[in-house]
């Protein structure tokens, strides 16, 4: 069973990356899980034909004890879950990502699973946020930047929180922002880190015409370049076998990288 957590700086495009990459797995035939972890619950929405679930939290505090499945089944069979967080300015989200995947180790994660996808928010910088790996949850991650400075400046502080957790880093995604040079930025910085560049993703508003109408790229326009990208990103993660923890750079590092390719 691969347990991977997707981490990046806000608004990048984790919940696109990781909706689309579970669409494409469950295409296969796998039994694939997306379980999402941000208070707001909005990342499985578009496995979900645009509908917003019931979290794991809400259902834990209005029918303890009940039991009906925790998840609901999306697109292609993707098991969706949200571990929801508490009402907003008190107590800690993080805190609920523990209490619903503990729970959910309990009650299902013994089947025969092949893949379980984490979507985290944030910044693994927050001990919250970082329970899925330090509960040793997920094992393996990709980080999700563009060519941007504070991008790339976002995934340096994930590299360093992962170096102190000793997790492994199986890659960086390149969501495209159309930056000159871009791949090549990416390719570098990963170089630098000690990791790889796994998938460039390209710019295209297929995601947001698809997502508008409430479904992942795979579902809305399977036979879309942008479908195809998702799909070889997807087959990378099945196959890849170059895990190893990365090591943080000095941010003047990663300006510099930005000037030599402007
Ligand atoms: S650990 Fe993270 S999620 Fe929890 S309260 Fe602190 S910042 Fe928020």
């Amino acid at each position: 069973m691969k347990q991977i957590a997707i981490y990046g700086k806000g608004g990048i495009g984790k919940s696109t990356i990781s909706a689309n990459v579970a669409a494409a797995l469950g295409e296969r035939g796998l039994n694939t899980w997306y379980i999402g972890c941000d208070p707001k619950a909005d990342g499985s929405m578009t496995l979900l034909g645009g509908r917003k679930i019931e979290t794991f939290l809400e259902r834990l505090r209005s029918s303890p004890g009940e039991n009906r499945p925790a998840y609901v089944e999306g697109f292609n069979g993707v098991k969706c879950i949200e571990t929801g967080g508490p009402i907003a300015g008190v107590g800690c989200a993080g805190r609920g990502i523990i209490v619903a995947v503990q729970e959910l180790y309990k009650r299902y994660f013994a089947d025969n699973i092949d893949v379980i996808i984490y979507d985290v928010p944030g910044d693994v910088v927050c001990g919250g946020f970082a329970a899925p790996l330090r509960e040793k949850f997920a094992n393996e991650v990709y980080i999700v930047t563009s060519g941007e400075y504070l991008s790339l400046y976002a995934a340096n502080n994930i590299v360093r929180g992962l170096e102190n957790l000793r997790v492994n880093l199986g890659g960086l995604i390149c969501n495209s922002r159309e930056i000159r040079n871009e791949e090549r930025i990416v390719s570098e910085f990963a170089r630098k880190i000690g990791s790889h560049m796994i998938s460039f993703i390209p710019r295209d508003p297929i995601v947001r015409e698809c997502e508008n109408r409430g479904k992942t790229v795979i579902e809305g326009a399977p036979e879309s370049s942008q479908a195809s990208a998702y799909r070889r990103l997807a087959d990378a993660i099945l196959k890849n076998s170059d895990l190893r923890i990365p090591k943080p750079i000095d941010p003047e590092e990663i300006r510099a990288l930005l000037r030599e390719n402007e």
